[in-house]
């Protein structure tokens, strides 16, 4: 999909006043009679010449006596403008997005160069991203948990519905393949990641807790119904005689 995004920037454009010279009007940058114009300066040191940057002219082989007021003889001047960028869809944290030409003007009327506009990814209220796979947690009641049942899960290309088998338990990982991320440089298309969150039921109505009451005293004899709430009791009581030796 992708999306367009208005970003307002600080950059450097050429002063329309001098036409990025840096000279003020009608009075021309003259040569750098240091450096003839070169920019850069040979210096003697005994046997050796070392070539060194103009410290009349900085570089530049012209000196400004006169400069624009407007640009204070730097040519450019600080505006802000506003771009509509194309944000291609799949693009990650710590992507950037190359504009060219849409950078700060040159010195001296030189050309501008390319802006690289850096994304951060929000983070999601539904989905978590990692790489090109999504993760999601999805809301189980407690009796389509025990029962089974079908289940509508979010995708990026809208709802699926989800079989749940029989007897799911909190933090069973569905995996939904290709409905992740197709990641912009290219490669395979990542997964979608659910994962089951079973829910305490609230808000009984006194009949809803009688049932509750006899189911959990049916559950009370015989059949074990927690395979989790088994090993763990287990471990405890291990845990416990291993102390009391
Ligand atoms: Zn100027
Ligand atoms: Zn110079």
């Amino acid at each position: 999909m992708g999306v367009r995004r208005k970003i307002r920037i600080p950059t450097l454009v050429n002063c329309k006043t001098c036409d990025g010279s840096g000279a003020k009007k009608g009075s021309t940058p003259k040569t750098c009679g240091t450096c003839g114009g070169a920019g850069q300066v040979r210096m003697s040191q005994g046997f050796f010449s070392v070539q060194q940057t103009c410290p009349e002219c900085h570089g530049a082989g012209q000196v400004i006596s006169d400069p624009c007021s407007d640009c204070h003889g730097q040519g450019r001047v600080q505006e802000y403008k506003t771009l509509n960028v194309k944000i291609p869809a799949g693009v990650d944290t710590g992507d950037r997005i190359r504009l060219s030409g849409e950078g700060e003007a040159g010195t001296h009327g030189g050309p501008a160069g390319d802006l690289f506009v850096q994304v951060s990814v929000k983070p999601h209220s539904i989905f978590e991203r990692d790489g090109a796979n999504l993760y999601c947690e999805v809301p189980i009641s407690f009796t389509t948990a025990a029962l089974g049942g079908e289940i509508d899960v979010p995708t990026l290309d809208g709802r699926v519905r989800l079989k749940v088998t029989a007897e799911c338990q909190s933090g069973k990982l569905f995996r939904l393949r290709n409905k992740g991320v197709k990641p912009v440089r290219g490669g395979p298309v990542g997964d979608l990641i659910c994962k089951a969150v079973v829910e305490t039921p609230v808000n009984l109505t006194s009949r809803q807790k009688e049932l509750l009451t006899e189911l959990a005293e049916s559950m009370g004899e015989g059949t074990n119904h927690s395979p989790k709430q088994k090993s763990w009791f287990d471990g405890v009581k291990r845990f416990f005689d291993d102390i009391k030796k």
